[in-house]
């Protein structure tokens, strides 16, 4: 596609965007009244206008039912989070009975490694991104900790080539081939959160299937923003966060997927709690512990119903916008965004920075800054944009096809260039 960096060429693609009316339906932080370029999608999802009114009507159900409202508030909260299946499935390319929203990113980590990082004899070791998110480091590292074993030993991390930004999928691939026989589980983020590289998550999968080994996806960066097929792919299990690109608001509850193959494993150890029963048994309070079929089976506690009403919405709205033509926007307006920095670095002399992020990519693009980029980070923020900085050097930029517009993405450039010019 030939683009432009004009302001006509900008507002001809938003006048043809179908997805454009979706903008209207989040809430903007303002920078004199206008509203903010809000690029930070990836770390907190705007918020749906819509959310006060789902929330309202469960704090309307529960001053009317009081505890009632577990069987007659309108969305009946003893069984909240069944209506949330066929969504999620929708988003991650699963069946309805290996998805269910639940608890907390890292929490869900941790629960589902119980049961799939399983070391014996020889498979001790897990595989990993170097440099992953921090909070999946540390979970790696103590789940390493919990069966008594060195996290030194134990874990092997995947590293870019010297001078590269981004994993090699052969490299990937032949470390899996290379360590196969001590290999117990892979678990790696789905899309980087720092260099935005979408990994090979189909051919890993197909890999691991072969050389029996366990694989999990953290998709926090990844659900709602490229396309899953996690049941088709044969992954065994993944965990994600609903307050990034899913805009369910800051904390909202996180979710899982099992495969089906997993579903009903007995032999499977799992941290458990009454809501991982069957929903007949629930209520019956009785002694021992036996689960319910699919992902529901590792739930925990009852929903948090008021974070929730959130999420449902927000994946509502998503699967209005269809992810089909959401990623299809999302291919071109990260394009744009990509021509738009080559323009802007043409047109200033001394302007210094390098795109590390791979072609196989979500809506991320991460800017590796030459020189001074934070000063130049902070009068971009002066000037009503929000991007994300992360130490040392790299600024984050994420145009959402939900809610930005390739007006944002134009009026971004002008404003680099204008900063730059000003700091000059
Ligand atoms: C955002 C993110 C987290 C955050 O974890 P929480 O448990 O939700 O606080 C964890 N891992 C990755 C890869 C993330 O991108």
């Amino acid at each position: 596609m030939d683009f432009k960096y004009t302001q006509e060429f900008a507002e001809s693609m938003d006048s043809s965007d179908k997805l454009a009316a979706f903008r209207d339906r989040f809430h903007f932080p303002k920078h004199n009244n206008q509203n903010k370029i809000y690029f930070t999608g990836n770390s907190l999802g705007l918020q749906p206008i819509e959310a006060k009114e789902a929330i309202q009507q469960e704090l309307d159900d529960w001053s009317k039912f009081g505890v009632d409202g577990h069987f007659e508030a309108k969305n009946p909260w003893f069984s909240y989070h069944e209506d949330f299946k066929p969504l999620l499935a929708k988003m991650v390319g699963a069946n309805a009975e290996e998805v269910t929203p639940m608890g907390g990113l890292t929490a869900n980590l941790h629960f589902l490694m119980v049961s799939f990082y399983a070391p014996k004899g020889k498979k001790t070791k897990i595989l990993c991104e170097a440099k992953a998110f921090p909070s999946d480091q540390y979970a790696l590292e103590s789940q390493v900790k919990f069966h008594s074993l060195n996290p030194e030993e134990n874990i092997i991390e995947l590293s870019p080539r010297e001078g590269e930004y981004h994993l090699r999928e052969e490299d990937i691939l032949s470390k899996i081939e290379e360590h196969k026989d001590e290999i117990a589980m892979i678990m790696i983020g789905g899309v980087n959160y720092y260099t935005g590289q979408l990994m090979p998550m189909k051919n890993i999968a197909a890999l691991a299937q072969e050389k029996n080994i366990i694989v999990g996806y953290d998709l926090a960066h990844a659900i709602g923003n490229v396309e899953l097929k996690l049941h088709e792919w044969g992954v065994d299990f993944a965990a994600w966060c609903s307050y990034k690109y899913l805009n369910s608001g800051p904390g909202s509850v996180a979710g899982i997927y099992v495969h089906e193959k997993h579903g009903d494993n007995k032999d499977l150890n799992r941290f458990a709690g009454w809501w991982g029963t069957k929903p007949d048994d629930r209520f019956l309070m009785r002694k021992g512990f036996e689960a319910d079929f699919g992902a529901d089976g590792w739930q925990l506690s009852n929903a948090p119903v008021l974070a929730m009403a959130v999420h449902k919405k927000a994946l509502e709205i998503h699967l209005e916008a269809g992810m089909d033509r959401l990623i299809e926007k999302q291919t071109k307006l990260t394009s744009y965004l990509e021509f738009i920095l080559e323009s802007v670095a043409k047109e200033n002399n001394g302007l210094s920075f390098e795109v590390i992020t791979p072609k196989e990519r979500g809506c991320q693009l991460s800017m590796h800054m030459k020189g001074s980029g934070k000063e130049l980070f902070n009068k971009m923020t002066e000037k009503g944009v929000v991007a994300d900085w992360r130490e040392p050097n790299v600024i984050r930029i994420a145009p959402v096809p939900l809610y930005n517009s390739y007006t944002d993405v134009y009026q971004f450039g002008k404003i680099i260039s204008e900063s730059f010019q000003e700091l000059k």
